[in-house]
This record gives C-alpha cells, structure tokens and sequence, in this order.
C-alpha cells in the first residue's frame, strides 16, 4: 500500500484540484514515466537540453496555465491563475523526476516576477502571448563580480535621447538565457545617482545585441553568461525604475524561493523509495541491512525528516496565499522554506547515503543525481547565511509579542495569488507581527518530545528576554547565525504542528520528528556555547537548554513498519 504521506506517481490522484489543474499534473507525472528512467538518467548524464520536455508543457499549456495571473488572462481562460497551492505540487513532481526540469520552470516563474508586478500593459500582454506560446522566461540579476551585492550593478543603461535606453553590460548565472522569450534585467542610469536610478527592463534573448556568451555550469540547466551590447530598451520595454525597480527584484525573490523547498521534497522523495528498497533487500551476513538499529535510525530519522519537510512546507503555502498588506507573516515562513526545508533536505539525504553507501554513485539509479542536486538548493535564491539573516529580523516579535490574527485555513481553493505581485516596498520587516505559537504547541502536549521541545523553545525566549547579543555582538553575524538556527527550529515546530492538527498526522510519526528535533535543537545550542564572543551568561544558558528526547521503543517499531513498507513501493518506469 501506498505510503499516504509521500508523493507516489503509481497512486497519485490531486483530487483536490480543480478538473484542469487535475489533469495537467497526472499528465506531466504520464510524461515522465513514459520517457522512463533509462533516458531520464541518460539526460540528466549527457546534459541534454531540455527541448522535449518544454515542448510537451507548450503543448499541454502547462507553464501559461500555472504562470499566468488572473489580471493577465484572456476571458475564456478561466484555468489560468497564480495559485501557489498548485504550482507547489508541481515543483515536487519536477524535483522527484530531476531538478533540471525544474529549474528551467522556476527561472520563468522568477523572469515573470518583474513583468506580473509591472504596470508596463504592453509588456505584461507580450509575456502572456509568449506563455501561451510556450517560450520560457529568464530572470537577469546576479553578476559575476557581484554576488549577493545586487546594490553594485554594472549593468548601465544610457539615456538615448528619446526617451529610452541603450544598455551595456554582463549577467551571470542566469538561467534560460539561452532561450528565453523575455529576458527580466535588472541594471542602473549612468545619469541618475543611487537607488533613483534602478531600472528593470525586458530583453529579448534573440535580439542582435543580446550575446549569449556561455553556460557556466556543467549541467543541463542553461546557466548562462550573456552580455548587452548597446541594447535598445524602449519606454516599452520598462518594468519598474527607481527604487520599485528594487523591490521588484526582491519580491520576485520573495515569490521564488518558495519553490525550492517543495522540490527538495520532490528529490528526497524519489531518493527515498529508491535507498530504502535497496537497504531492504540487501542481504548481509543473512540478514538485510535494515535489520542493523543504527540502519533504521538513520532511515527513520530520514523519514521524519521529509514529513515535516512536507507539513511546514504545506502550511506555509496557506500563510503565502493569505498573505496582505496586513498580514506579512509569509516573510518569515518563506525564508524558512528555503533555508530550512533546502537544508533538512541535504540531511535527508545524507542520512539515506550513509545507508546505501556504494549504490548512492550507481549511473542507473536516481540517488546519484539526487545526491548531487539536493546541495544546490540551499544556495539558489539567496544562501543559508542571507536568509537566517532575514529571519532573526522577526525573532523578537515572534517569540515574544504575538498579536491576534484570524485562523488561516487550509488554502487549496482555486483562488489567484495576486498579492504577490503588489507585496510594495520590501522594507518594515521589524514591524510584522506573529500569532501566538504557543496554543499549537499546547494542542500536543499530550506528546512527550513535543513537551520536550516546548522547553526549549521556552528556553530561547528566556534568551532573548535576559541574555540576548549586545550591540558588539550584534555585529557578529557567525554568533547570531547559531541563534537563528535555534529560533528556526521553534517555527518549523510550530508550523509542523499546526499542519498536523489540520491533516490529523499521525502522531507516531509527529513524536519521532519532535526527538528528532529535541536532537537538533541540544546541537545548535552546544555550538552557540561554542562561538567566540559567546559570554558567560550565554555559555551556560546554551548548556542548560540541551535536552534530550523521550525515548520509546513501541513507538518507534510502529515508525520503522512505516519505513519499511515503502521497500518496494514505487519504482520508475525503466
Ligand atoms: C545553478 C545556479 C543558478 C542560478 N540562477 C540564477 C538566475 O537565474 N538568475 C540570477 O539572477 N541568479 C542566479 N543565480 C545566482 C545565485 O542567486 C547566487 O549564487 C546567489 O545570489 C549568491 O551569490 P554568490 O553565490 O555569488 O555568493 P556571494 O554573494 O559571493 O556570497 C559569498 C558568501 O557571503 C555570504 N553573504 C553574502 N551576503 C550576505 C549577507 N547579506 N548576509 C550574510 N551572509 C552573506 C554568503 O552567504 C556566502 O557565504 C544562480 C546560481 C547558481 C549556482
């Protein structure tokens, strides 16, 4: 029987969407499995370009479906909308087939982010007629020397007297720009002086002054190097300028990094059902290799793991597509997607290796590539240290001043995220205000790790109240990195637990994650104890908060029978 927890393409059925949205899922699992994994594999080993795939999407509407907003839709196109529930179960499909197909799929939805926030009518219905043409979209803002200083753009544009621009410069690392019908480049005036002088403009990845210079990864993902050369950019090409034009390329930041947690789902879960098989029917010294206890902790460890991966990550696109002028709460919940799922990911991952140890390098098999894409997740969109960064921003808030909302229902509805697209300025982010976490965590107090964890998380709020960092400290961001992973635990907990309660989780499993996060949050305390600038006060508080979890044996044969069950469970079409 099929594990009703993990995504398993021989039963999966999205009942719960709408007729269209329905179809268009199943038959992009049908297109995977029919090219079966044989060529899957030889794809992914020869860098091919990804032709086949953008073709059938074009032919099923697949990308203008999922990526047009309702404002930018024909009248008779009533399938088309911006619904994050929906382009979540996408990104899981394309990351459990492989990332490549994915990425060119995200750098769209990132190309398109400039373009949806526009009021730019012209641009905005070229971008629709492309989509529905079937051509991918490209998002140009890193540069090569640049990095996360997006402030440092050497992209100029000059004034060319009527009103328009000439445009000259590089951009790195850009995705699809081999490609792309709609190239979203973020640069500066050479006349206007700082912030003013933004811009975000289309180009067009075919025009004679668009170089495309090369891909810069070894990888059927087109990560291109292109270079303008005194491109024209007309009034009509223009998306934001001044400071719009910057939040802009941060919103649109905002809207895509929450795809990368549901495609690292997406590549635990294929690795899954591949590593546990194989363990299951190793035969070692007469017996298979997930009879050895440390076998099945790691393969339960993984388990849990990918469970709250999946419950944050669900819950956290009820509070994106609720979200508002009023109601900021997914500015904190998103960077967690990414910098917290990504990573949970990469130790999912690691623990099922260690497992399966030589088979993890097979050409043949999924895991390989798995092993491989799982790393790149945690570093697109902003790394780990920038989006931790980000998130001690909402700790005090969170932990200590809750504020009441309405309750967020579960937000599968067919309704069009349009909010994303008007997020306005990208500043204020001190003053976003939290519900109370601690009623969920109250709601299941009856399990004994989630009690354990509660005194943790009572513990950090003990911290910031009385042993918080100084100002000197304040500047010493490998200090506060070690706090905002315990504060990240306390929010993946909460909202783990509030998924729980609105899908009734099993609580086996529920009990198992908390020890493992029990575990996790003993070994981020110790590490804050061993920071350099860590004082006193904050030495011993970091070794008072170490706990550890409630052990159960019962409990824990019941989790393993869970694991054990996927042996077997799915495997790809060859
Ligand atoms: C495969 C791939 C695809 C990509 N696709 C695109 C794309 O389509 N479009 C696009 O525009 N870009 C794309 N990028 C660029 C990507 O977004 C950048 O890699 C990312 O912004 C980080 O820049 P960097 O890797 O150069 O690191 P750097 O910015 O050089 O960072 C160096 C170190 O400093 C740390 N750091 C930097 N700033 C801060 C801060 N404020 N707080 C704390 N720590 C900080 C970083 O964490 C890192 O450890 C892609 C990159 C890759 C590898």
């Amino acid at each position: 029987m099929a594990d009703p927890l993990l995504f398993n393409p021989h039963t999966y059925d999205p009942a719960h969407f709408d007729p269209e949205t329905r179809r268009l899922l199943r038959a992009t699992v049908d297109w995977f499995e029919a090219r079966g994994k044989r060529r899957i594999i030889e794809d992914y080993r020869t860098r091919a370009w990804l032709g086949d795939f953008l073709a059938f999407a074009a032919e099923e509407g697949l990308f203008a479906t999922f990526l047009t907003p309702a404002s930018a839709a024909g009248e008779t196109e009533g399938d088309k909308r911006w619904d994050t529930a929906r382009i979540a179960a996408l990104n899981e499909i394309l990351g459990f087939y492989g990332l490549d197909y994915w990425y060119a799929w995200q750098v769209t939805i990132l190309g398109l982010g400039p373009v949806w926030q526009s009021d730019n009518a012209a641009a905005r219905a070229r971008a629709a007629e492309l989509l529905g043409q079937g051509e991918v979209f490209a998002f140009g803002l890193s540069e090569k020397t640049h990095g996360a200083d997006i402030y440092s753009t050497d992209m100029l544009l000059e004034p060319d007297g009527e009103g328009g621009f000439r445009a000259t410069g590089s951009k790195y690392y850009i995705g699809n720009g081999n490609a792309a019908g709609l190239v979203s480049v973020f640069g500066r005036r050479t006349d206007v002086e700082g912030p003013d002088g933004y811009v975000f403009f289309a180009a067009d990845s075919r025009h004679p002054d668009y170089h495309l210079v090369k891909n810069v990864v070894d990888s059927s993902k087109f990560v291109s190097e292109f270079r303008l050369e005194g491109y024209p950019v007309s009034a009509e090409d223009v998306l934001h300028t001044g400071r719009a034009a910057f939040d802009a390329a941060l919103n649109t930041v905002n809207v895509g990094k929450f795809n990368l947690c549901t495609a690292s789902i997406g590549i635990c879960e294929h690795a899954m059902y591949e590593a546990v098989t194989h363990a299951h029917n190793r035969i070692l010294y007469g017996r298979p290799v997930t009879a050895f206890p440390h076998v099945r902790r790691e393969l339960t460890d993984a388990y849990v793991r990918l469970v709250g991966m999946k419950a944050f990550s669900d819950r956290a696109v009820d509070y994106f597509r609720t979200a508002g002028p009023d109601d900021r709460r997914y500015l904190l919940f998103n960077p967690m997607t990414k910098m917290k799922v990504t990573t949970e990911g990469e130790k999912v991952i690691d623990l099922m290796w260690d497992v399966i140890a030589a088979k993890g390098f097979e050409k043949d098999n999924y895991f390989a590539e798995a092993a491989v894409e799982i790393r790149g997740l945690p570093k697109l969109e902003g790394t780990v240290h920038v989006n931790l960064a980000l998130i001690l921003k909402f700790m005090r808030n969170h932990l200590l001043d809750p504020v009441a909302y309405e309750p967020v229902p579960t937000r599968l509805d067919a309704a069009d995220d349009d909010f994303l697209f008007r997020q306005g300025p990208a500043r204020g982010l001190g003053s976003v205000r939290f519900h109370d976490w601690r009623p969920t965590f109250d709601a299941y107090g009856h399990l004994a790790n989630v009690t354990r964890f509660r005194e943790q998380a009572d513990a950090l709020c003990d911290f910031v109240l009385k042993a918080a960092p100084d100002e000197e400290q304040s500047r010493d961001l490998d200090l506060l990195l070690a706090v905002g992973q315990l504060f990240a635990l306390v929010v993946h907990g909460q909202l783990v637990l509030e998924q729980a309660a609105l899908t009734g989780l099993d609580e086996d499993v529920l009990d198992e994650l908390f020890a493992v996060l029990v575990r996790d949050f003993s070994a981020y305390a110790v590490e804050l104890h061993g920071k350099d600038s860590a004082n006193e006060q904050q030495q011993l508080w970091a070794l008072g908060a170490v706990r550890r979890p409630v052990v159960d044996e019962a409990r824990s044969a019941r989790v393993w029978q869970r694991v054990e069950a996927l042996s077997g469970a799915y495997e790809m079409n060859p």
